[in-house]
């Protein structure tokens, strides 16, 4: 028996005898099946390969990223948060080892993991049992929840404080359930938005942009990212990381506000004429 682990997404499925037929998460348009055919493998056979280690960066006080090198599926970045004693697992990456488990209890361990949206699921129940921590997500994304989990606390509404200075809001989008998390004391408390793939930071790091599926460039309507632009203009932020390592490292609430109103006008045919 073996937790079977989808090599496109990254995401691990209950304990089964067989390879599961198919991946829930890459049938699906936001995502993509493997052109060359699905492909399994499990969480110890990727340690027993000694092919990946696990990077943990610091990227400003009380926050530093998890990356697994070379980079598996996905790719995207985990962020551990140092909050009053309360540690915060943002998004989560398939890739776990002793060594990482070790550099993590240093740093103080993990008190709740939260999650952005389905993509990032990957290994999260063995990171929450590793850490004895819950897992945040939002009821929306429920059916995309694979392997199932006690760990896990569906939450619901517009928004839910995790801790003291730690909320996380619904913004939808991406997915219904789609969620970002405002760490209040971030950036020397000019305030910090991890926001996954829900707010996207873009190459030019100082706007950002919004889609329904990255890799099948399938856009949101105007509607809802004036919703979603909306839902943060209340929140009091300087600063965003992605799931990519890119960050908009200051003016980010600006940055918000005027891609909103870019991404808007582009929809309605008013930004350019080609
Ligand atoms: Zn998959
Ligand atoms: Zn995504």
């Amino acid at each position: 028996m073996s937790h079977f682990i989808c090599t496109t997404c990254g995401v691990q499925y209950p304990e089964s005898q067989k390879e599961p037929a198919e991946c829930l998460i890459c049938n699906e348009e936001r995502q993509y099946v493997n052109p060359s055919g699905q492909e399994w493998t499990t969480l110890e056979a990727m340690q027993q390969s000694g092919l990946y280690v696990n990077e943990i960066l610091q990227e400003e006080d009380g926050l530093f990223s998890i990356t697994t090198k070379p980079s598996f599926a996905i790719g995207q970045t985990a962020y551990l948060i140092q909050n009053e004693g309360f540690n915060v697992l943002w998004d989560c990456i398939t890739y776990l080892d002793e060594k990482t488990i070790e550099e993590i209890r240093r740093l103080g361990g993990i008190q709740a993991i939260a999650l952005s949206h389905p993509h990032y699921y990957s290994t999260q129940v063995e990171w929450a049992e590793t850490f004895n921590a819950p897992i945040y997500i939002h009821e929306d994304d429920r059916e995309w929840v694979v392997r199932p989990s006690d760990n896990i606390i569906f939450w619901s509404g517009e928004s839910f404080e995790l801790a003291r200075g730690i909320t996380l809001h619904r913004l939808g989008g991406h997915f219904k359930g789609g969620a970002v998390l405002h760490w209040e004391s971030g950036n020397q408390h000019k305030g910090v938005l991890l926001t996954g793939d829900i707010i996207q930071v873009v190459a030019d790091r100082r706007w950002v942009s919004f889609m329904y599926s990255y890799p099948n460039l399938i856009p949101l309507p105007a509607e809802k990212v004036r919703e979603m632009a909306d839902h943060v203009k209340d929140l009091s932020f300087n600063r965003i990381y992605n799931a990519f390592h890119r960050v908009v490292a200051e003016r980010a609430d600006e940055a918000v506000q005027k891609s909103a109103d870019r991404y808007i006008k582009a929809l309605e045919g008013t930004l350019f004429t080609t």
